[in-house]
């Protein structure tokens, strides 16, 4: 487990990551009935970009850096948040930050140092739990969730060369024990042929109700770049697909180079 997020913390993969994931949590508060987030890679929970390691990338410059002083409208919520939770929120600060008195929040974390340090950031949230452990085993473990509610962010690293497969295989076994949750699952775009390969496990698999939202800054052609990030959203909220649209072109005009583009594909009907 080489992986370390602070290199990439508040990268443009992060910025429609995370402005994603606040209307996925905005679409559940819509409900009264308390709900799960279960974060299944959890990473830190809080990210000093003006750290060595940070500046050494200084991928955070050219993603959130660069929207900091004046976002797009579709991004003024976001830019909003990370001001206000302080540092650079990972993906637990934001969720645990969003939720009512009888919501929850489960965070794996499976590197010791980073789930030592996660604990420490969730320390001020009172509904947040963090485990260190497998997050693809925690599937199993805690879902279904008593709240009967639930959203999943799965965000691997992508260390492993067959990272793409084991998620398939790992969302595929916990759809079939709680098809009701919303599952967002974030992927790289390298080149489009694996990125298409998960799409059709996933029709294979027979699991309903699934999109992509996708920014790709530039033509998915060399696979030895990220050029681009999406999210796989099982179970899309009511208005979330109307919500994301505006997010992923104001990405594009922040982040987006020649030949780039963003949006929305729906990969299996509901
Ligand atoms: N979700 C975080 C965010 O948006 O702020 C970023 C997470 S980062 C992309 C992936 C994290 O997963 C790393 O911190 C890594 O240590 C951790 N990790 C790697 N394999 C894991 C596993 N099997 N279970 C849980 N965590 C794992």
């Amino acid at each position: 487990m080489n992986y370390r997020h602070i290199y990439h913390a508040g990268n443009f993969a992060d910025v429609m990551k995370h402005a994603l994931l606040l209307r996925l949590l905005a679409a559940l508060r819509r409900k009264p009935k308390p709900f799960l987030v279960l974060d299944t890679h959890a990473g830190i929970g809080r990210y000093d970009v003006t750290s060595e390691q940070a500046e050494k990338t200084g991928e955070w410059r050219e993603g959130v850096g660069k929207i900091l002083e004046a976002p797009p409208p579709a991004l003024a919520e976001y830019v909003e948040t990370v001001k206000r939770l302080g540092l650079y929120p990972g993906s637990p600060v934001f969720s645990a930050a969003a939720l009512r008195p009888r919501d929850r929040l489960v965070a794996c974390e499976l590197h010791p140092e980073d789930a030592a340090a996660l604990r420490r950031a969730m320390r001020a949230y009172e509904h947040a739990a963090v485990h260190e452990r497998d997050g693809y085993e925690a599937l199993g473990a805690f879902l279904p969730p008593p709240e009967k509610r639930a959203l999943v962010l799965i965000d691997p690293p992508f260390e492993q060369p067959d990272e793409f497969s084991t998620l398939a295989k790992r969302l595929n076994a916990s759809w079939k024990k709680f098809p009701a949750a919303v599952y967002a699952v974030w992927y790289p775009i390298k080149h489009r042929a694996p990125v298409r390969g998960f799409f059709e496990t996933l029709k294979l698999a027979g699991i309903k109700d699934v999109i992509a939202a996708e920014l790709l800054r530039r033509p998915d052609t060399d696979p030895a770049r990220l050029n681009g990030a999406g999210l796989v959203i099982v179970n899309p909220p009511f208005r979330f697909e109307a919500e994301a649209a505006p997010i992923l072109a104001a990405c594009l005009e922040m982040f987006g180079e020649a030949g780039g583009r963003a949006g929305i594909e729906r990969i299996i009907h509901e």
